[in-house]
């Protein structure tokens, strides 16, 4: 039986940043280390195509799962490394085809070493013709084949392999910077939190918490969401800024129906500030176009008038639906649904506004000192570090 050895790490996107490679591989390298800690044998080797993890007798399932969550990868495939000899690896090519199920075959060459004496096509030859001859069961059939056979030839060695799985797509976490993420412990900021997560923006998070009108467990919640995203990021930083004087505040002063539109002034006002106190150029948040009376995009306009820093939706055109199945599929769905009250399902008005205007709200945001209660909100800001080697707590 062939003992699979590393399993090959493709890049995808990478390959088109040009000069920013070797930064962007390294950081990959980095974030592929802290993802596989929990297998001390494993080793890592960067290359400029490609990162390797030698697996020592690991089993490969769980480390290419846990692998498929990296962000940055774009296929993951688990080989064979062999001798840069045509014998070894038409040998090594037969032992392996013989423990996959199928009745064609392909063999599939690459030359990423152009020094290698032999082309690709004279290797598939060769690989193809000593195959079928030990194998009489077995066709090629170059069109659909059962089993796909490729053979990579590089400077170090040969690379044999069937078995070639997606990644997560994406850039390495920390290469796009950070954002200052608006969470809230339904499903669509979670996922929204991922979706940042993936493109190589690496997160802190916000809430804004109504007590005693919201409970401890929105905070329990928030904790548990956070736990599931370490998988992306293994420390997250997040915020629980006092919301309740603020929102008592719009209720006394302003009417109803313009109350949600006021409080997501505030929570941006608040957002904003952290960001510059933070150094985060950019906040982002799950609103999804038309979801909610706020999310028109004449709310958002009027919502986001009180901040100039770009503020990115990833889910702006994402169906509930689909935002669900993303939910699903990065465990936080189970989490989300858990009930609870938060700080906008308590105050919600029976007809929100959906068509607000600036000058009103303006107008309604004259008659008292908001100002002073969100730098009474910035004081009291209680920071949590969420990460996987322990829930610490830590102080501003
Ligand atoms: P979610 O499912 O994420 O709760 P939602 O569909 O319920 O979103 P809203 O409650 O209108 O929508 O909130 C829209 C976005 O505003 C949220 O996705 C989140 O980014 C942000 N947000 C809402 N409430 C809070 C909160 N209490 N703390 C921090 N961010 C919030
Ligand atoms: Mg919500």
């Amino acid at each position: 039986m062939i003992n699979y050895d590393h399993i090959m790490v493709r890049f995808g996107e990478l390959n088109t940043k040009g000069k920013n490679k070797k930064e962007f591989i390294k950081t990959l390298a980095n974030n592929i280390k802290a993802a596989l800690k929990e297998w001390p044998n494993l080793t890592l080797e960067n290359r400029y195509d490609h990162i390797y993890v030698g697996l020592n007798d690991t089993p490969y399932q769980e480390v290419m799962e846990r692998l498929q969550e990296v962000s940055g990868i774009h296929a993951l495939s688990l080989v064979y490394r062999c001798e840069k000899d045509v014998n070894a690896m038409k040998e090594n090519a037969q032992a392996l085809i013989r423990e996959e199920e199928g009745k064609t075959f392909k063999v599939k060459v690459k030359r990423g070493d152009k020094t290698f004496p032999l082309i690709s096509d004279e290797i598939t030859r060769i690989v193809a013709g000593h195959i079928l001859r030990n194998s009489p069961d077995l066709k090629v059939d170059v069109h659909n084949p059962d089993i796909l056979l490729s053979i990579e030839v590089r400077q170090e060695a040969s690379y044999i392999f069937t078995k070639t799985v997606l990644g997560a797509g994406g850039y390495p976490l920390g290469v796009g910077g950070r954002t200052m993420h608006m969470l809230s412990g339904g499903i669509d900021s979670p996922v929204a939190a991922y979706l940042m997560m993936r493109r190589g923006v690496s997160i802190e998070c916000i809430h804004f918490a109504s007590p005693p009108y919201t409970q401890m467990g929105v905070i329990y919640k928030l904790e548990d969401l956070l736990k599931v995203l370490n998988k992306y990021q293994p420390r997250i930083r997040l915020h629980i800024v006092p919301f309740t004087k603020i929102q008592e505040a719009i209720y006394d002063n302003a009417p109803e129906s313009y109350c949600i539109t006021l409080m997501r002034r505030m929570m941006f006002r608040l957002a904003d500030a952290l960001t510059k106190r933070r150094n985060c150029p950019i906040i982002s948040s799950g609103e999804s176009i038309g979801q909610v009376a706020s999310q028109t995009i004449q709310s958002m306009h009027v919502i986001n008038a009180v901040t100039n820093t770009p503020v990115i939706r990833p889910l702006a055109t994402t169906d509930k639906v689909e935002i669900i199945k993303i939910s699903k599929k990065i465990g936080t769905f189970d989490i989300s649904i858990r009930p609870y009250e938060d700080c906008c399902t308590i105050f919600t008005p029976k007809a929100p506004k959906t068509m607000p205007h600036l000058d009103e709200v303006e107008a309604l945001e004259k008659k008292w000192d908001y100002e002073s209660l969100i730098k009474d909100a910035l004081n009291n800001i209680e920071v949590k570090i969420i990460s996987l080697e322990e829930n610490k707590d830590e102080l501003l």
